[in-house]
């Protein structure tokens, strides 16, 4: 009997909270918790457990899954998770009324939009700020069927986002055939690896976009935000990301939404933000071992255009597509003028944010290797050189 469960993965506090591996669960042994440390966590009731151990072998934190990531890490470096990328490009959505309510320049709801009107996808799996009173979470898992939806849950949600419910809806629902996914890279390879074992979900999960991501933070990086930000309790929601009268695309707003619906924009330079994210004060602990920036497993990754010069000053869009359709896709859009659209080269989307790639890929293993857990069980020894290609 294989005794790996994903409780190897809680007890080491390695956990995204996901949720996947309650996904991957035949036995319908796991719940998931959102603990008093506000973390998602899963909890396996080890009466039903029939130690299949695919919940550990679905999660991308396990030794065997890192182990694999590393390998490749070790070989692409700073080019991990696009070393065979079809096409790099920047840009920004025309419809500057939506575009505003993104993070960056729009392009991945754009996408997801044009998708769905062109009948190419029915739904899409990605995040939503939670507008109730008293809530426990400020965001959380969505499903969007239409254009309208999508513009609602625009913008970037740094906070832990468990997809287990949303995604038995969607499966259970009749009238959705195709999906696009969204996730941070690790919540993708968790979806990836899901799809192995879940036949039923394969059918459905047409596309996978990444978020190109440095990090996540835990829950209590936006309560700490909000603290900071207000003492009114009656507030509804939170958006790390809000360009509303923002001078450039870097000095974006933290914005408090009340009961009215009035909203209190601070820019992150005057909140607690970017002294905390810079220095991972907040990070979930897995995000140390990651080796993954861009989204090794996605079919295209999006990202802010940091570094580069652009044309909007409330920011564009830099993204990958590993896959032909959805490079032609965007090549219609821009031909219909719905984007703004430039083809850039790989070493220009490393470059954007060359240290945090490199300390993700190259760097990885030295971290991993003082982690008690992944020291013992990670076969293949991270070999990294200390010069960044
Ligand atoms: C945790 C996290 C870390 C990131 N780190 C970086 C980074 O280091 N560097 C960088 O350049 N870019 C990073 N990004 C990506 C960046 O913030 C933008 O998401 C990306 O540029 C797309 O912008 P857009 O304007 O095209 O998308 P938008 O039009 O704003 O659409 C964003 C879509 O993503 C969905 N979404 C938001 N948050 C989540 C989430 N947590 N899980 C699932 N779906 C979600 C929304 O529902 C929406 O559909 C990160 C994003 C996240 C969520």
């Amino acid at each position: 009997m294989n005794k790996n469960t994903v409780k190897i993965i809680t007890d080491n506090n390695l956990c995204i909270g996901c949720g996947l591996c309650k996904t991957s669960c035949r036995d319908d042994a796991i719940i998931i918790k959102f603990d008093k440390n506000k973390e998602y966590k899963p909890i396996i009731d080890f009466e039903k457990c029939t130690y299949c151990a695919l919940c550990y072998f679905n999660c991308p934190m396990s030794a065997k899954n890192l182990n694999a990531r590393i390998a490749d890490a070790s070989v692409h470096n700073t080019e991990y998770g696009i070393e065979k990328a079809l096409n790099f490009y920047k840009g920004y959505e025309n419809d500057y009324e939506n575009y505003i309510k993104s993070s960056s320049g729009g392009i991945l709801s754009g996408l997801l939009k044009y998708l769905l009107k062109t009948a190419k996808i029915d739904a899409v799996v990605h995040a939503e700020q939670n507008f109730t009173d008293n809530k426990g979470t400020y965001f959380q898992a969505s499903i969007s069927k239409t254009e309208n939806e999508i513009d609602q849950k625009r913008s970037s949600f740094y906070y832990p986002i468990e997809f287990s419910e949303v995604l038995e809806k969607a499966v259970a629902d009749e009238s959705i055939k195709n999906i696009a996914f969204l996730g941070t890279p690790c919540v993708i390879s968790s979806l990836t690896y899901l799809l192995r074992t879940r036949k039923d979900l394969r059918a459905k999960i047409k596309y996978k976009f990444s978020l190109m991501c440095s990090h996540n933070t835990g829950a209590g990086f936006t309560d700490m935000l909000v603290d900071s930000m207000t003492k009114d309790k009656s507030h509804r929601a939170f958006k790390h990301r809000d360009k509303e009268n923002i001078p450039t695309a870097d000095n974006f707003n933290n914005s408090v939404t009340f009961k009215d619906n009035k909203k209190l924009e601070v820019s992150r330079y005057k909140t607690p933000f970017t002294t905390n994210w810079r220095v991972y004060s907040y990070a979930m602990k897995g995000c140390s071992y990651c080796p993954d920036f861009f989204g090794a497993d996605a079919d295209a990754g999006f990202k802010d255009a940091w570094g580069f010069s652009v044309d909007r000053k409330e920011g564009e869009t830099v993204l990958f597509s590993n896959l032909q359709e959805i490079s032609d896709i965007l090549i219609e859009m821009q031909e219909k003028e719905i984007i703004t659209l430039s083809e850039i080269t790989k070493k220009e989307l490393i470059k954007s944010q060359k240290t945090t790639v490199a300390d993700k890929s190259v760097y990885v293993g030295y971290r991993q290797n003082r982690k008690k857990y992944l020291r013992k069980n990670l076969k293949k020894k991270a070999k990294y050189s200390l010069i960044i290609p």
